[in-house]
């Protein structure tokens, strides 16, 4: 190892046992040279206040890897308590846990600052918080007397929250197999031409539960999930669609997936010509946010071979992270698993959320700070660039789950990203303007503009229901106060020019959807 000024490589040593590294996960390190002292010397002296490399407080949860749901939480409260932490407002945090549900990592819980909790940006992402939940649903909650009145309630408020944003539902593929037998995909998402998500049977889990989860129906296991059984089905869709370029194992956690599973998904890529126009292999994952370590074991060496041989063979294959805070990355765990991932060619990309009280921040009265946000995402973006891993785009809060809460009005936002924008080397940059999901597509807000006086906004496309939307800039007015792009009303004129024909589409989709539906359900009488 190079020895630096600062840093020996006993001190990292020595780090490696306060965060109770396994002796496996030690020698990967080692053997790797995942850890170099120089570049933890050089990310500190960069970052010293976010740095959790040489903490010296208290290390509380040891042994188990996983809480989960109430009985975790409650026993988080029990060690927490025992060490003379009380966080409060349980009976309303295990209102959320029971419609939302709850998963905490020993990283996730290791990696709070117990001294300063309520300020942590990790303890927001994964603990539910007082205000969540509007205070008259919390109430009914607190004001039930009996198990059944309280699961009353739950359910009640479970069937108001908005599983499926942005009508995803509409984006299921179908396609006549070898026997002209109609097959539907139930677990991928085919929306824009070049890319289908799949949503395998075995990524239908989180390593923790973020609390603003977009994807609340395949965390909860709401009946109508999205879940792929099988491979071979997935694979005769591909080959009828030559559009396709990418695939995304996502869920839940892409992360998920063992590796027998990965290769029925990746062997078929590399030996079957028929699938040649597959070039990039994507993975949507937490993993390096909420359980680095597993990335750091000799089990993951056999799915790190796999994506070597793909990107061997021309495969690009990008580990999709969605890391917003410098918080998120500056542990041993996580450094070191990005440095493993890399040296197997694996190429990480930040999605990278922005949200209030995460990666937003707030005056104590209420309104957005912004050159205390922009700060974070400039330490993002500039802690990304020293670990060479690509900044890929910022998306606002998405409307679901309990939105209001993390959200922040778009010409905020805006304001911090131009921040960023200007701050940031060229290269170190977001590859996207600031963007939100909806039915229509992914738009992303470019700016301000000045229009016969008028300040408005400047829109575009960076995916679309109809891809031919992207080739057009359009303007919507100035709010201030707007949270959602697709609400922003058009600068001219009643509609966005987009409007009548995505409602055409979507007409057109979930009629030929409940039809084929309709089919196959004859079709397996
Ligand atoms: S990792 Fe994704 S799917 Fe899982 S809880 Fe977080 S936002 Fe939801």
């Amino acid at each position: 190892m190079i020895e630096s000024p600062a840093i020996r490589a006993r001190d990292v040593d020595d780090m490696l046992t306060r965060y109770h590294f396994s002796s496996e996960t030690r020698r990967i390190i080692e053997e790797e040279h995942l850890l170099p002292p120089a570049l933890l010397h050089r990310l500190h002296l960069n970052f010293a206040e976010q740095s959790r490399f040489f903490r010296t407080d208290a290390y509380y949860f040891s042994g188990k890897t996983y809480y989960n749901g109430l009985a975790g939480f409650r026993e988080i409260i029990g060690v927490l308590t025992a060490n003379g932490i009380e966080i409060g407002d349980i009976t309303e945090r295990e209102f959320f846990i029971e419609v939302y549900r709850f998963l905490a990592t020993k990283h996730v819980l290791n990696s709070i600052d117990w001294s300063n909790y309520e300020e942590d940006t990790m303890y927001q992402l994964v603990f539910p918080q007082p205000g969540m939940i509007p205070r008259d649903e919390v109430q009914k909650y607190i004001n039930a007397a009996t198990d059944e009145e309280r699961r009353m309630v739950v359910e009640e408020y479970t069937r108001k929250t908005n599983p499926h944003d942005g009508k995803q539902m509409l984006n299921k593929p179908w396609f006549l197999n070898d026997d002209g037998q109609l097959e539907i995909l139930q677990g991928c998402q085919h929306k824009y031409p070049p890319i289908a998500l799949i949503f395998d049977q075995f990524t239908q889990n989180c390593f923790a539960f973020c609390t603003y989860c977009f994807r609340h129906a395949q965390v909860r296991g709401d009946e109508d999930m999205f879940v792929q059984d099988d491979v071979e089905q997935l694979l005769m869709y591909l080959r009828q669609h030559k559009e396709i370029t990418d695939i995304l194992i996502t869920g839940g956690d892409g992360g998920f997936i063992h590796y027998d599973r990965l290769a029925e998904y990746v062997l078929p890529l590399l030996s079957d010509p028929t699938l040649a126009h597959i070039r990039t292999l994507r993975f949507g994952s937490r993993a390096l946010t909420f359980h680095p370590e597993l990335l750091l074991t000799d089990e993951f060496e056999n799915i790190l071979s796999l994506l070597q041989q793909c990107v061997d063979s021309g495969v690009q294959v990008i580990w999709v992270a969605h890391l917003s805070t410098p918080r998120d990355i500056l542990n041993p765990g996580t450094i070191a698993a990005i440095r493993r991932l890399k040296a197997h060619g694996v190429a990480i990309r930040s999605q990278s959320p922005i949200m209030k009280h995460i990666s937003l921040f707030t005056h104590p009265d209420g309104t957005v700070d912004i050159d205390r946000s922009a700060q974070n995402w400039i330490d993002l973006g500039n802690l990304l660039g020293m670990l060479g891993v690509g900044f890929h785009s910022m998306y606002c809060a998405r409307p679901t789950g309990e939105h209001h809460y993390f959200t922040a009005p778009l010409a905020d936002i805006h304001k911090i990203f131009s921040k960023v924008y200007k701050s940031l080397s060229s290269v170190n940059r977001p590859s996207r303007y600031i963007t939100m999901t909806s039915s229509a597509g992914k738009i992303s807000l470019l700016g301000t503009a000045e229009v016969n006086g008028e300040t408005v906004f400047a829109l575009k496309f960076n995916e679309g229901r109809n891809m031919d939307w992207m080739d057009r800039v359009y303007l919507a007015r100035y709010d201030e106060q707007e949270n959602t792009i697709e609400k922003l009303l058009p600068y001219q004129g009643e509609k966005h020019f987009y409007e009548d024909e995505c409602e055409e589409i979507e007409r057109r989709l979930e009629a030929a959807l409940r039809h084929e539906m309709a089919r196959a359900g004859n079709n397996d009488q």
